[in-house]
């Protein structure tokens, strides 16, 4: 038999191939399209139309999860091969049942049959995600203007891809040679990987270019004045009037942002940022307009400190005079190491695997009740570790796996996946499983792998996204664990577990030194919080001018000003630090044009506010207090998607959601 296609228990890893794909994906799809053809035609109950489908839909993401999964983690030529063959495929069935009309009568039938009330709340929403969503597919439309959405939608996707394509092309456009002389202060590593560069095109000397892992170090780091500044200009310029006219975003901006205007005129909604807005936990741009300028409001006095403090060290320390764009990063990092240096060496000293890994259980199993085992399921690398999860009866609530370390053959960053979601079969209720990916340095020598504080941070964040699927008590797939979750909420529980990390009651008993079986020395500890704060303010007021732009950009559309105008009105209130007039920002802006976050971007600053905020009632109660432990997992962990994220969160908090904690833990007290 198809591994693929036993749906009984645990992924069959040992034995799934990648000639298993093809066949299981032909046949899941055949069988989900006849289920559709055989419940538009069944009675309007829950039972008869929504049950089935939601059955087909789980079979195929299981089996295709396992796919893309093992594609992510464990790549092999002949297994990519087999998952862009069958990508298309499930693509088009998904897409194909976003549009079915029937469907979609068939959903409003249900939404207004007198058995649409005795629904549980959980299946009355999943119904209405359903309509709301046919509708924002442009299911409601009449024929004609179907038509012209589908063609802008078209447009939509293919002006995005142009935006990253001119801007990936003209970064690579631009390189820059340079001699021994004018690479002072620039590390090793860099120095070396820029000799490298310039020797494999012939040259002699150090090729720098405008990608990430060249351009940071070169403006955190490099003395030549120069260099920043012609460095940073050519950055800053890319895809706009400056360059090629064949790559300048300039128009593109224009013509996105136009065409989504259109498209929210066509939904019937006054501007596009409603649009977006309408699945979303944020209710209206007003609101987040609002709670934008709110924390605008109350961080600039730490960002004009910040400011302040940095043009006064650049002066006194560095000798210049007038701080530039390209000399703030170069400047904060001679400040940074001034105040607060110490090492990410000497920290990773404090956590060994297994501390860390037992230290996040133990956080997890004092809050929420739970006992947290090892247990055997067939893995797809030797890496990887399986866990199940218990309550204090004993019965099974979740299992989970664990693949940390990098692998040539795993893609990059750091991941939660769902493997099976938690739901109700007839008697029997089918436990959740999760997938966590990262990508830390495996052991060497002998030793135990040892984690930077990042990477702890990293592990508590994906765990917190496991937790919220694998806690869960709801039994219906459509809004199960994060299912149906909005989208400026999901991130609530995966940062609220970070904040653990930065616990001092928490961390001498995570801490356990390589060697000396020391705890993390509390010293270090508090330099390791003093700079975590660094310039917190300067980067709170430049994520907000960001935020702002975005949200302004989509909610008040107006022919006669330009995308760059706006821009700069934006920062003449919100921003401390001026750029010189020729940067371009929105030309290389690709979260919001080329990215998901059109009318989006300010959901960072809004999960981050939810989780602080959550987290300080712990600060009230006891940081490891299980009453609240308990209270976060009812409220918040245990409904997932099951009612508004805003209704969850007021019951946790026991009132609306508030700035302060999110400021306090910045170190943005007066
Ligand atoms: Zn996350």
């Amino acid at each position: 038999m198809n591994p693929l296609l036993d749906f009984s228990g645990l992924p069959r890893f040992g034995e799934l191939k990648p000639d298993h794909v093809t066949s299981a994906v032909d046949q899941l799809l055949a069988d989900g399209r006849s289920t559709v053809e055989r419940v538009t035609a069944a009675p309007v109950t829950w039972e008869a139309f929504v049950a089935p489908l939601e059955d087909a839909s789980e079979r195929i993401g299981r089996a295709w999860g396992q796919v893309a999964h093992l594609h992510a983690v464990l790549d092999s030529p002949e297994l990519r091969e087999a998952y862009n063959a069958n990508l298309p495929k499930v693509t088009q069935y998904w897409t194909e049942l976003g549009q079915n009309q029937a469907l979609f009568e068939k959903y409003k039938q249900l939404a207004s049959s007198p058995s649409f009330a005795s629904l549980s709340p959980a299946r009355k929403r999943i119904v209405e995600n359903a309509l709301r969503d046919f509708r924002l597919g442009g299911a409601e439309l009449p024929p004609e203007k179907k038509t012209r959405f589908g063609a802008i939608q078209e447009e939509l996707a293919r002006s995005a891809a142009r935006f990253s394509e001119n801007l990936l092309d003209a970064t690579k456009a631009f390189t820059l040679v340079v001699d021994e002389n004018r690479i002072r202060g620039i590390p090793e590593d860099v120095r070396d990987a820029a000799r490298e560069a310039a020797e494999k095109d012939g040259k002699a000397g150090y090729k720098f270019t405008l990608h990430a892992p060249s351009y940071m170090p070169v403006m955190q780091y490099a003395e030549d004045r120069k260099l920043r500044e012609t460095m940073y200009r050519e950055s800053v310029t890319r895809a706009s009037e400056f360059g090629k006219t064949e790559w300048d975003n300039t128009a593109l901006v224009a013509r996105i942002v136009e065409l989504r205007r259109e498209l929210a005129a066509l939904l019937g909604y006054a501007n596009y940022a409603e649009v977006s807005l309408v699945p979303k936990m944020a209710e209206s741009p007003a609101q987040v307009l609002e709670f934008l300028q709110d924390l605008a409001k109350r961080s600039r006095p730490f960002a004009e400190k910040d400011v302040a403090e940095l043009r006064e060290f650049a002066r006194r320390e560095l000798g210049i005079d007038k701080l530039e764009a390209w000399d703030v990063a170069y400047a904060s990092e001679k400040l940074r190491v001034n105040r607060y240096a110490f090492s990410e060496q000497e920290v990773k000293q404090y956590f060994p695997e297994e501390v860390a890994v037992q230290g996040l259980f133990r956080v997890a199993e004092t809050l929420y009740g739970i006992r947290i085992k090892p247990a055997d399921a067939p893995r797809w690398h030797e890496d990887v570790r399986f866990y199940e999860i218990r309550d204090n009866t004993s019965a099974l609530v979740g299992q989970f796996y664990m693949d940390l370390y990098a692998r040539d053959t795993k893609r990059g960053g750091a991941w939660m996946d769902d493997a099976i979601t938690r739901r109700r079969k007839g008697s029997r209720l089918q436990t959740p499983v999760a997938y966590l990916n990262c990508n830390f340095s495996r052991p060497v020598g002998g030793r135990p792998a040892l984690f930077t504080h990042d990477e702890v941070q990293t592990l508590f964040h994906e765990f917190g996204h496991g937790l919220h699927h694998l806690l869960t008590r709801v039994e219906d797939l459509g809004v199960s664990g994060i299912n149906g979750v909005e989208w400026d909420a999901v991130e609530l529980p995966s940062q609220f577990m970070e904040n653990f990390c930065w616990e001092w009651d928490v961390l001498r008993h995570m801490t356990r030194h390589v060697d000396t079986g020391a705890p993390l020395p509390r010293e270090l500890f508090d330099k390791m919080v003093a700079a975590k704060n660094f310039q917190s303010g300067l980067a709170m007021l430049r994520q907000l001018e960001f935020a702002v732009f975005d949200m302004r950009l989509h909610a008040e559309f107006s022919p006669n000003r330009t995308a760059l105008q706006l821009l700069d009105e934006v920062r003449q209130k919100v921003a401390v630090l001026h750029p010189p007039g020729y940067n371009r920002f929105p030309n290389n802006f690709s979260h919001i044009f080329a990215g998901g976050y059109a009318a989006g971007y300010y959901s960072y600053k809004w999960a981050e506010v939810l989780s602080a905020d959550a987290y300080s009632f712990f600060e009230e109660h006891g940081v490891l207090d299980p009453k609240s432990g308990q209270r976060f997992r009812d409220e918040i962990l245990g409904v997932g998607g099951s009612r508004p994220a805003a209704e969850s969160f007021r019951a946790f908090r026991g009132r609306e959601p508030s700035v302060d904690a999110l400021l306090r833990h910045n170190g943005m007290t007066a």
